[in-house]
């Protein structure tokens, strides 16, 4: 398996993504493989440590199988945090100055087993959703390939710890997989939205501990959710830029180092759709709610006044057999109608609008 002699051989087997639990798949087929090629490796120490609440049967002596307080979390990408599983201690992330650490007493499951590709999980988009196995260096045109993505591509968001948004204009850049979560990304997908999941998830994993990665993510946060509710700044990019920029020479460990390339690479990716929010006040894929806006079109509209009771904010005008009408000014952009209305009448628009009766006229028909 390629691993040095040492004093102590950590394997992990927590996944990072609870949705992509590949490194638990693993284990669960192979467990006995892993426990004999550990049990080869003979050093003083050897640990094996699981998700919470996971059973290993027929542990041999000399391997220490240890479950860890969580079934998954962004924590178990840190040395630091495993070593301090095997002292039974709280899996707090550590100090590694923006790298993640290299000790090679450290040893993953796909190492142990020997395989020399990458089993990723693939989201999003892709056509065929699940684990892909990928080689180590990759390159987006091949990891679409893989995953038989058909259609518009717009980018792909690789996960934690490597933490990156790309774009389609780098489809033959040579990547280095380091994580077990793809996501692939097509037009209908908004990149402000999909960029603030992303950070909510390490404003959501950050241990407090240190102030810039624990105030930055949650500052980083903030300003993402006010400009999806149309409050954006002509200031905010370069703002969170300065702000991931100390975040990664001040973060205590690789989270807070890792949500701030989150953010750099996203602009750096995707500058133009960022600022069409900001100063357009538009989302182009239609995503954000507050940047969209419902309309009743006049040739599919039947009058039934379906939508006006599904409305609860009345701003919807209109009678039965008259064409209805949404008053922009009221709609919370709330979507009930849309699902109201059996004959598609009503639709979603993002910067261009359809014409509309100003005020309910009658149907034609
Ligand atoms: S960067 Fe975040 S997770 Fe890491 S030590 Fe600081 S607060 Fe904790
Ligand atoms: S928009 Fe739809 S639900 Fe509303 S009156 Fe017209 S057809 Fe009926
Ligand atoms: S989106 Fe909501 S608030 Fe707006 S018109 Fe439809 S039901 Fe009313």
């Amino acid at each position: 398996m390629g691993v040095r002699m040492k004093d102590i051989i950590i394997c992990n087997a927590v996944p990072i993504y609870e949705e992509a639990p590949v490194v638990l798949t693993l284990l669960k087929e192979h467990t006995e493989e892993i426990l004999n090629t550990l049990m080869k490796e003979a050093v003083n120490e050897c640990f094996l440590i699981v998700p919470k609440n996971q059973q290993v049967k027929d542990i041999p002596e000399g391997i220490r199988v240890m479950e860890a307080p969580t079934t998954s979390g962004f924590t178990y990408g840190n040395h630091s945090a495993l070593l301090k599983v095997t002292e039974n201690e709280k899996a707090i992330p550590y100090c590694t100055n923006g790298q993640l650490l290299t000790d090679s007493s450290f040893v993953t499951v796909e190492e142990v087993l020997g395989i020399d590709k990458k089993k990723v999980y693939i989201g999003g988009k892709a056509r065929i959703k699940g684990v892909c196995e990928l080689n180590k260096r990759t390159t987006p045109e091949e990891i679409l390939e893989a995953c038989k993505s058909q259609g518009t591509f717009k980018g792909m968001f690789f996960g934690h710890p490597m933490g990156r948004f790309i774009s389609a204009s780098n489809l033959k850049e040579e990547i280095l997989l380091t994580t077990d979560y793809i996501e692939i990304l097509d037009d209908s997908d908004c990149i402000l939205n999909s960029l603030l999941r992303v950070i909510e998830r390490y404003d959501k994993e950050s241990c407090g501990r240190c102030v810039f990665g624990h105030e930055g993510v949650a500052q980083l946060r903030m300003i993402l959710t006010d400009i999806t509710l149309k409050k954006g700044k002509a200031s905010d990019i370069e703002l969170m830029l300065a702000l991931s920029h100390e975040m990664q020479q001040q973060s205590l460990c690789e989270i807070g180092y890792t949500a701030a390339n989150v953010m750099i690479s996203a602009v750096e990716a995707f500058q133009s759709e960022l600022e069409e929010h900001i100063t357009k006040k538009n989302c182009m894929a239609g995503v954000c709610s507050k940047f969209v806006t419902y309309h009743i079109l006049a040739d599919m509209c039947t009058g039934c006044n379906e939508c006006v009771d599904a409305c609860e904010d009345d701003a919807i005008l209109g009678k039965r057999k008259f064409i209805h009408v949404i008053e922009q000014d009221e709609c919370t952009q709330c979507g009930a109608c849309l699902k109201a209305c059996e004959e598609e009448a009503i639709v979603k628009a993002g910067a261009v609008k359809p014409r509309c009766p100003k005020k309910p006229i009658p149907c034609k028909n």
